[in-house]
Order: C-alpha cells, then sequence, then structure tokens
C-alpha cells in the first residue's frame, strides 16, 4: 500500500484520473468498496436484453474520450447512436411533439403557442440580469426565454439529465456554459454564433452537437477496460472510513472484507460522493463536512421494460421523450433503448428506459417500487399506445442519485478550493464537482491528474 496517490473511489473518475497518472510514471492505489469497477456505470445482460442501470451513453464534446478510449483498446468496441435518435420527443397534451432542430420546424411545431415562439425571438433584445452567480436555470431561460419554453422545453430537459428542479439548479454551477454565453456575449443566441467559432479553434463539441456514444457491451465496459490497465493497482472491497493528519501526511483508516487497517500517505484524491466524502473529511473541516452533507441527491428509479415490436403503435423513430412536470405523469421520461443502439434487446422486441422520481419526487422511496412501477407502466403504455404488459422488467433504485449544483454552489466550489488550499496532498472529485455527465467526468481527469501531477513534483 506504499503509493504515491491514494485513488478513492473506482467510477469513471478515478478510473480515468488513475490511468492518467500510472500513465505519467506516478505510482497509484486505488480503493474501491464494491466488487467490480465503474461506480454508476453498471451494465448486466439477461435474457439477451442489455441493462444499463446508469448511464445509458455518453456524449463526445471533448477529443479527451476517444484518445482514452484508443489509449485502453476499446476504439472497435465503441459505438455511436443512429441518425434516428438525434430525434427527440416532448410530451405535451397528450402528444409526443418532436424537439424542434430548425427554424423551419420551430415555427411549425405545435409543442409552443405562437405566444411562446414570438417570445422566444425576442431573445437577442433581453437584457443581462443584475443578479450575478444567484439565478436559477429556472429564472434565467425565464428572464431569457419566456415561461413557456421554461416549462415545456427546459424543465423536462433538466428532468432528463439532473433529474433536477430547473428553479433550484444554479445556472451558473450546472450549466455553466448557458450562464457563460449571457456573461460574455450578453445573450444566447449572439454568443452560440460566436462561441460555435471559437469551440471550432479549440477542437470541441457543444453539447447540442456532440455525438452520443456507449459500446457494444454497454458503458460499464468502459471503465471495465480502465481497470483492467489499472491492473493490481486497484484493490476492491476496500471501504475508506476516515483520514485523519499525522504530522505532514494523511492516516488513511480503510476496512478490507471488515477487517480495519491503517496506511500513510501524502497524496489522497477522492471521487466518492460528496454525502460520503462528507464522513471522510470531516475530521480535517468541519464546515466541509457540513457542506458536502447538504448537496442534495434526489431518488431516482430506473425502470427497464421490454415488449414485442407487435405491441407498439408508436413509431420508434427517436431518442425517446421527456415529461414535462405540468403534465404530472408517473415518470420522468423514457428512453427508446433497442432504437439507439444495435443488439440492445433480443429479436422482434423493443427496450425503454423509464426515470422515475428525481427532484420532482423528493419522497420516492424504494418501499413503495411495486406501486412506482405499476403506475409509470400504466402512463408508459398509454403514451407508446401499448397492449398488454411488458414481456422483460428490470429496474434499480437509486436512493442517491445525481448532485444537484442548486443556487449558492458556487460558495461551495469555492470553498472545495479553499479547504485544497489548506490541504496540500488532499484532492477532491467526482461528480459533485466540475460537471455530472459521463463526458465532464473524463475532462476533469485530466484537469485532475495535472494537478495532482503538479503537486508531486513541487520543489
Ligand atoms: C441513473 C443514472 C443515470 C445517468 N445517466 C447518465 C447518462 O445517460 N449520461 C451521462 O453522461 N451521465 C449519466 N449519469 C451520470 C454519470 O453516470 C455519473 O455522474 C458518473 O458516472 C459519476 O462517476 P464518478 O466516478 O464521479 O462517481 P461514481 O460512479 O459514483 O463512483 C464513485 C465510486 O466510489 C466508490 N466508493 C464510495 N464510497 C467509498 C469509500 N468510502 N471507499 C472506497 N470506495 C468508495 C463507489 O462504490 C463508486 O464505485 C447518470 C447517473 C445515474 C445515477
Amino acid at each position: 500500500m506504499n503509493s504515491k496517490v491514494i485513488i478513492i473511489g473506482a467510477g469513471i473518475s478515478g478510473l480515468a484520473t488513475a490511468f492518467w497518472l500510472k500513465e505519467k510514471g506516478v505510482e497509484v492505489k486505488v480503493l474501491e468498496s464494491r466488487s467490480e469497477p465503474g461506480g454508476a456505470m453498471r451494465t448486466s445482460f439477461e435474457n439477451n436484453y442489455l441493462i444499463d442501470y446508469g448511464p445509458n451513453s455518453g456524449l463526445e464534446t471533448t477529443p479527451l474520450i476517444k484518445k482514452l478510449v484508443d489509449k485502453i483498446g476499446m476504439s472497435d468496441q465503441m459505438i455511436y447512436a443512429n441518425e434516428t435518435s438525434n430525434k427527440r420527443y416532448i410530451y405535451r397534451n397528450n402528444k409526443l411533439h418532436a424537439l424542434p432542430t430548425s427554424a423551419h420546424a420551430f415555427i411549425k411545431t405545435k409543442l409552443f403557442s405562437l405566444k411562446g415562439k414570438l417570445r422566444v425571438m425576442k431573445e437577442p433584445f433581453v437584457g443581462r440580469s443584475d443578479d450575478g452567480y444567484y439565478q436559477s436555470l429556472g429564472s434565467f431561460v425565464e428572464r431569457r426565454l419566456g415561461k413557456e419554453f421554461l416549462d415545456f422545453a427546459i424543465d423536462p430537459f433538466v428532468s432528463g439529465v439532473f433529474a433536477g428542479d430547473p428553479m433550484k439548479l444554479s445556472v451558473k454551477s450546472a450549466f455553466p456554459k448557458l450562464y457563460a454565453l449571457e456573461e460574455n456575449y450578453g445573450g444566447l443566441v449572439k454568443g452560440m454564433i460566436k462561441g460555435a467559432k471559437e469551440r471550432k479553434k479549440r477542437a470541441e463539441e457543444s453539447k447540442q452537437s456532440a455525438r452520443m456514444f456507449s459500446f457494444k457491451n454497454g458503458m460499464q465496459s468502459f471503465p471495465n477496460a480502465i481497470a483492467q490497465m489499472i491492473g493490481d493497482d486497484l484493490i476492491y472491497n476496500t471501504e475508506i472510513k476516515q483520514i485523519k493528519r499525522v504530522a505532514n501526511k494523511f492516516s488513511v483508516t480503510f476496512a478490507t472484507n471488515g477487517i480495519e487497517k491503517n496506511l500513510e500517505t501524502d497524496t489522497v484524491f477522492s471521487t466518492v460522493p460528496s454525502y460520503k466524502a462528507a464522513n471522510l473529511f470531516g475530521y480535517l473541516d468541519e464546515e466541509l463536512e457540513q457542506k458536502l452533507n447538504s448537496i442534495i441527491y434526489p431518488p431516482v428509479m430506473l425502470l427497464y421494460l421490454g415488449y414485442d415490436k407487435s405491441q407498439i403503435s408508436q413509431p420508434l423513430d427517436g431518442f425517446g421523450f421527456l415529461i414535462p412536470s405540468k403534465e404530472k405523469k408517473n415518470f420522468l421520461g423514457a428512453i427508446w433503448s433497442s432504437t439507439i443502439f444495435e443488439n440492445r434487446s433480443p429479436e422482434g422486441k423493443a427496450s425503454f428506459s423509464l426515470f422515475i422520481g428525481g427532484a420532482r419526487r423528493m419522497e420516492l422511496n424504494s418501499s413503495e417500487n411495486k406501486q412506482t412501477i405499476e403506475n409509470a407502466i400504466r402512463d408508459f403504455s398509454e403514451i407508446m399506445g401499448i397492449t398488454g404488459e411488458p414481456e422483460f422488467l428490470k429496474y434499480k433504485f437509486w436512493q442517491n442519485a445525481i448532485p444537484q449544483y442548486n443556487v449558492g454552489y458556487v460558495e461551495y466550489e469555492n470553498y472545495f478550493e479553499k479547504f485544497e488550499n489548506e490541504n496540500p496532498g488532499i484532492f477532491l472529485g467526482g461528480n459533485y464537482r466540475g460537471g455530472i455527465s459521463v463526458g465532464d467526468c473524463v475532462k476533469n481527469s485530466e484537469i485532475n491528474s495535472d494537478k495532482i501531477l503538479k503537486y508531486l513534483n513541487r520543489s
């Protein structure tokens, strides 16, 4: 266990950081409490269905993803979403409406009223807000694009990404690029035109145009392949309990198969969820503990359903659909899993991933799973014109699904930095910092490995 850097957690954040550090010759040990890698990325095969219980895909927003995939020898396993899945639907007034992707489609769509459309068109003439960081995504969008766009485009979009509430999420922390468009260019339309030119220079893709990827054997095969490269330096069934300072070093208490031990190190990189990190670092900083504990992770149930195609009357010509809160349905939206990527379901069958709960239903409780599932299937069947029961059903209840970067999160972000400066050698990472998407976690892995390397090379 005498390693230079102890990395806690073998999700994508920990593994990718470990990979870049190892590549630069740094000795690492990755300690993971579970018996397999991947964290939230979990795939299983059953009855010829491929089920992703966590992320079902990622967006290739940075060339770093392809670089990592190539380096770990997964290029022939990486797959991209079918063209048809560019079409996304929103449910409104008992109908699925394709989300408009061109000016012409926007004018023609029945998703928004004429009044709503005219309000959106006023965006370039809307001034900046004086509220600075303290704006929710909801208030930002309502001010710039109007209430109808907020309710029927952004609200469902946010439940699809964060399982979140637009009136609570901070626009600055949760959607920094959106915030920057107003901050840097004075508006969204103006900013998008100029931003596209700048991204081209940096060879980055906007989230709207980035390609959606997965792997032939599902998302978990990505962390699995990185884990193989880490080899014996990844240790499973090892839960970190606490971290204390001992002279110039840190004493790390961990339990392997129930037996507690200590190790000493001078560099620790944590990628565990904030409510777990709170226990680890509480001894070093009470305010940090309190802040980490107060980040909200709403519950989400992932319900996976398989049907015979003959049961479904809705044409499967897109990614799936999202449901605005105002429509009051028993789930947030559904991904048409077998339409997006090949070989996700047996011949003649179609599979779907439904998301239930999120910030709209913080009270969702796993003791009511049976009722939760029944209600969601009833609404789903009605929307999709499905007859009969699903032939295949699996689910996973995530008690703490995704961290919410709510209004005021900037203070948390500043505090994390302050803590790192006051406790040299400790680095905080994971999806509560710098983005929740798989793409953001990969992007941050390079940033964090550079930060750690700089620390190790300090004179
Ligand atoms: C249901 C769901 C759907 C999602 N869908 C998408 C999607 O479609 N696209 C997308 O881009 N993103 C999606 N995300 C988000 C994305 O999957 C996650 O943000 C990302 O995978 C988080 O990776 P991570 O390594 O930061 O954290 P995690 O994956 O949570 O990894 C942390 C690891 O630390 C380990 N650990 C915890 N405590 C300890 C301890 N004390 N000691 C040792 N180890 C410990 C855990 O076991 C875990 O393996 C989804 C997330 C969820 C939950």
